[in-house]
């Protein structure tokens, strides 16, 4: 079995390549490792072999790992959240790259309030239309990152998709077009927290097409820690 670093030596090698058909530089382009379902020990070895930023889907299984890990990397949600869940994802979490709805954002600055601390979010968009997957409407975006840019204690840092799933990953292209896009839409009406804008999209099946596209951020599991045992 290849190694978790063999494996993201390979990512990021096509990462690269992906980067030069694109004429981007690679240096633009974060891997975040994804480690639902992936064991301590697993997510160690990846520090060791590089990796700097982990993404968890679940506040409750992403806790162990944080505690276990500390400050050593940087800790993205990039599941669904509930409002019951705001508090630990506040306190745990750097980034929630699942914002999408206005109810979330005023609990998570509400909580980052009294954590007493900025916290960097992404709001996650749903292209897929007749879909009652997780994300706001790209109609009503700039309406969501408006609210965002105005709350005290939230960082508008990117957006951030999950296109359908496709076994061809040309089909997931129009998706990532799309979010870069909307994120060129967003930064130019001047409400993003920093400079650039963060484009989250891409995971191990479609990954080289999103960073063609545009990607900062390509979310990656199987492809760094192998088959997973449960999502
Ligand atoms: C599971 C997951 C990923 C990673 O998926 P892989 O196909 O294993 O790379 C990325 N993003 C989100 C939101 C996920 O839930």
């Amino acid at each position: 079995m290849p190694s978790i670093k063999d494996n993201l030596r390979g990512v990021h090698e096509r990462i690269q390549e992906a980067a030069n058909r694109s004429g981007r530089p690679a240096s633009e382009v974060s891997v975040v490792g994804v480690t639902k379902g992936v064991p301590l020990a697993k997510v160690q070895e990846a520090i060791e072999a590089g990796v700097a930023i982990f993404g968890e889907n679940y506040v409750q299984e992403a806790l162990d790992k944080i505690e276990g890990i500390g400050r050593r990397a940087a800790w993205h949600m990039i599941g669904h959240l509930q409002k019951n869940k705001a508090r630990d994802a506040v306190r745990f979490f750097d980034v929630i790259e699942t914002v999408d709805r206005h109810e979330l954002a005023e609990i998570l600055d509400r909580r980052a309030e009294s954590e007493d601390r900025m916290l960097e979010v992404f709001v996650q968009v749903n292209l897929v239309k007749e879909d009652s997957r997780f994300g706001v409407d790209p109609d009503k975006l700039l309406f969501l990152v408006e609210d965002i840019a105005k709350r005290t204690h939230l960082r508008m840092m990117g957006l951030m998709t999950i296109p359908p799933f496709f076994e061809d990953p040309e089909k997931a292209r129009p998706y990532f077009r799309r979010l870069r896009t909307l994120g060129e839409a967003v930064r130019l009406e001047g409400l993003v927290g920093r400079e650039r804008m963060e484009i989250s999209m891409g995971m191990s099946g479609d990954y080289e097409v999103a960073v063609e596209e545009g990607a900062s951020i390509v979310r990656i599991g199987t492809a760094i820690f192998g088959p997973r045992v449960h999502t």
